[in-house]
């Protein structure tokens, strides 16, 4: 999962990069907001790391960009900032950051914000299980469980759609086009078909389909899909 960092200062952007990658993620390093804008064009991160000052255009600029347009408005921001000042720190969540983290920080917290930014804006990014009705997805082992009347048993899945079922299973209840779907589960500018959505989506139901599960996966007709918790009625999603 890549990691944007946008800081100038090598040395800094150094030991974050190296701290990334420690934590398992692809961190992307650049020093401007210049080119943060040709990065972000031409693959969104899971998350960006901006610093304040930067040569060019500010990090707060930078974030307020993001916010206006349709495709970057959703990415997660942490702003890394040498200015402690109150109206600073407020100026830079204004923009749009969504956290911020004050220079010197610990390398330690500096992961935690991450995760926390990341559990909130992508849970399906990180390796936690999930659970929905009587589904139970572990990332990490890639496996899927399926548990009714006290019996659990394990359903065999591809890998394509391992990683759709796991951003349906975080995403329950709200309605994805197939680009949408293309950008969250293949990553987006990824040259795939929107067809091939469907294909996966069709294997995915066949394998639901074995507990009777395949009507969770609904088609919303001239939008996309959806997901509900199998074997309950759409309005109970949560
Ligand atoms: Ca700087």
């Amino acid at each position: 999962m890549q990691i944007l960092v946008v800081e100038d200062e090598a040395g800094i952007s150094e030991l974050i990069c190296l701290n990334l990658r420690h934590a398992g993620w692809e961190p992307v390093s650049v020093s401007s907001a210049e080119a943060a804008q040709r990065q972000v064009r031409e693959a969104l991160p899971a998350l960006a790391l901006v610093d304040w000052m930067l040569p060019g255009m500010s990090g707060p600029s930078l974030v307020r960009h993001w916010r206006t347009e349709e495709r970057t408005r959703p990415l997660p921001v942490l702003m890394l900032t040498a200015r402690a000042e109150e109206a600073d720190l407020v100026a830079g969540l204004e923009a749009g950051a969504d956290d911020y983290l004050t220079k010197p920080f610990s390398t330690r917290e500096l992961v935690a914000r991450i995760r926390a930014l990341l559990r909130r804006a992508a849970p399906q990014s990180l390796q936690e299980g999930v659970q929905l009705g009587p589904l139970r997805l572990d990332p990490g082992q890639r496996q899927l469980f399926w548990t009714a009347a006290g019996n659990t048993r394990e359903l065999r899945i591809g890998p394509s759609e391992f990683r759709l079922l796991h951003f349906f299973m975080t995403h329950p209840g709200r309605v994805y086009s197939r680009n949408q779907l293309l950008d969250h589960v293949w990553g987006d500018h990824v040259f795939i078909e929107e067809r091939t959505v469907d294909v996966h989506v069709k294997r995915l139901r066949g394998v639901l389909s074995i507990v009777q599960a395949d009507a969770a996966l609904e088609t919303v007709r001239g939008a996309g899909y959806r997901m509900h918790v199998p074997g309950m009625p759409a309005a109970s999603v949560p």
